[in-house]
């Protein structure tokens, strides 16, 4: 029987949609087209490289089997892969792709990028409406070089001079909350494009990614998103620790980041820890997360703290006498963000009540909104902050309650009571309507374990150790 390329296309599709959900069907498999049947030889037309080594990877079974069902045992298949010119600079490329069924792709038409529609709204990828999403503020002048990010910087400097070509492919900068990882990031971003107009350069946040992510997979646009993904020369993306727990996500990611790697392109990464300490990331993305440099940025000591106080100031044309910078560099040794947020204080202060910036108005100004952590936060407080937070009554953390609401918000105020006050377990059992010890010891361990495992709860806890940190006075 004399079957047609699409006949028998169409009988491997529906043997494919019974085995698979609707949704993965129609971003994997509508989007292909049959080009050619040779005897016992069907050759199918993808969209892209990543299309072929996605099928290839996720669908292989799937499509063994169909291909068997339709042609017999001796069905075989074959790409033909769409290749596109790439960007102005680099010549078109050719691709040879083994397959699992022993069948070679073929070359494909060229063809020009289409216009896909992006994650970011863009009308049109041509390459004058491609916005960076870079912060301009944010760039190496304005970053202050110190002992706490000396290798991180240089790193960036490198990658920022020849992306893609360096060994620190990827660049992964990790450090703690406030020490500048973002600003280096889009320094690095904002460099490369002085630098290589012509190159896509694009800064995205990791939470940003996830729901552009999760929306293409609502709309049914998964194949825009990555093809936007695709087309990027060099690709920033900030806190990846936001990943964790996300699969599908990691999924996704995976393949734009070997996509993008094995084409040369760069990819700087940003994390709030080591990739050895980020948990619930795939151990493959983890592996590919160390295959270049892994710089940390430090807390900065007190000469970094001066240079950047003395250098936002002057920035801000604020004229501060010497006393006062040595008095802020020295009460503020947390972050960066915390030492601009006191200076923004100490200006307004100074505005506000018409006086000169002096000692006695940083003194007064970092008394109203520091508190030392140990000595003055006691449980009260604690509990006042907790509960105001989840807005519950402060005697409801106190009560014999068991919801769930309630129960957590409780242990929130123990873990807290636990890490920033000196009492002992016992005692803060009894702050908690007459508890026993193990009862404050299993509230730890629950958020410790939360924190570990919930992003969102990760970041009620930090929301709630910013307040808890800083009071501000009425
Ligand atoms: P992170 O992303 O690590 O939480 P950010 O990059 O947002 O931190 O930095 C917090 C603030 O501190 C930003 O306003 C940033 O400009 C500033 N900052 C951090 N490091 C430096 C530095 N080395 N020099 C100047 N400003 C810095
Ligand atoms: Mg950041």
């Amino acid at each position: 029987m004399q079957n047609s390329c699409s006949q028998v296309w169409n009988y491997c599709l529906d043997v494919i949609k019974e085995q698979i959900p609707e949704q993965s069907f129609s971003t994997w498999f509508s989007p292909i087209t049959p080009m050619k049947l040779e005897g016992e030889v069907l050759t199918i037309q993808v969209p892209s490289q990543f299309f072929y080594e996605w099928l290839e990877e996720h669908y292989v079974n799937v499509l063994k089997h169909a291909i068997t069902q339709a042609l017999g045992p001796n069905g075989k298949l074959e790409y033909s892969v769409i290749v596109d010119t790439g960007s102005n600079l680099s010549a078109p490329y050719t691709v040879n792709l083994p397959n699992t069924n022993g069948g070679a792709v073929k070359q494909a038409d060229k063809r020009q990028m289409k216009d896909y529609k992006g994650p970011f709204q863009l009308s049109s990828v041509s390459q004058d409406f491609l916005d960076s999403q870079l912060c301009a503020k944010y760039n190496f002048d304005t970053f202050i070089e110190g002992d706490c990010n000396r290798l991180a910087r240089s790193a960036g400097h490198a990658v920022a001079k020849k992306p893609g070509v360096t060994s620190f492919n990827p660049l992964m900068v990790y450090g703690g909350v406030g020490l500048g990882k973002t600003h280096l990031a889009h320094a690095i971003g904002n460099e490369i494009k002085q630098n290589l107009p012509e190159k896509f350069v694009l800064y995205v946040s990791s939470e940003k990614f996830i729901n552009q992510f999760i929306s293409a997979v609502q709309n049914n646009e998964v194949q825009d998103f990555i093809n936007f993904y695709l087309q990027v020369d060099i690709l920033i993306i900030d806190d990846v620790q936001f990943f964790a727990g996300k699969e599908k996500t990691q999924e996704i990611f995976f393949h734009i980041f070997n996509h993008l790697h094995q084409s040369g392109k760069q990819i700087i990464m940003t994390s709030d820890c080591p990739p050895r300490d980020l948990k619930g990331l795939e151990e493959r993305l983890l592996s590919r997360f160390k295959w270049g440099l892994t710089a940390d940025l430090q807390q900065p000591d007190f000469e970094t703290r001066i240079a950047i106080i003395r250098t936002k100031m002057e920035a801000d044309g604020i004229d501060i006498p010497e006393d006062v910078v040595e008095y802020l560099a020295y009460s503020v040794d947390t972050n960066v963000r915390e030492l601009e947020g006191v200076m923004i204080s100490l200006i307004a202060q100074s505005s506000l009540n018409r006086k000169e910036v002096d000692l006695e108005l940083a003194k007064q100004t970092l008394q109203n909104i520091v508190h030392d952590i140990e000595t003055e936060v006691g449980i009260d407080y604690i509990q006042k902050t907790v509960s105001e937070y989840y807005k519950l009554n402060t005697e409801e953390l106190k009560a014999k309650t068991r919801k769930k609401e309630i129960v957590i918000a409780r242990q929130i105020a123990m873990y807290f009571s636990k890490e920033y006050t000196n009492h002992s377990l016992k005692s803060i059992g009894y702050h908690f309507g007459g508890r026993d010890h193990s009862t404050v010891i299993h509230a730890v361990q629950s958020v410790n374990d939360m924190i570990d495992t919930n992003t969102n709860f990760r970041n009620s806890i930090e929301d709630l150790k910013r307040k808890l940190k800083m009071r501000v006075a009425v």
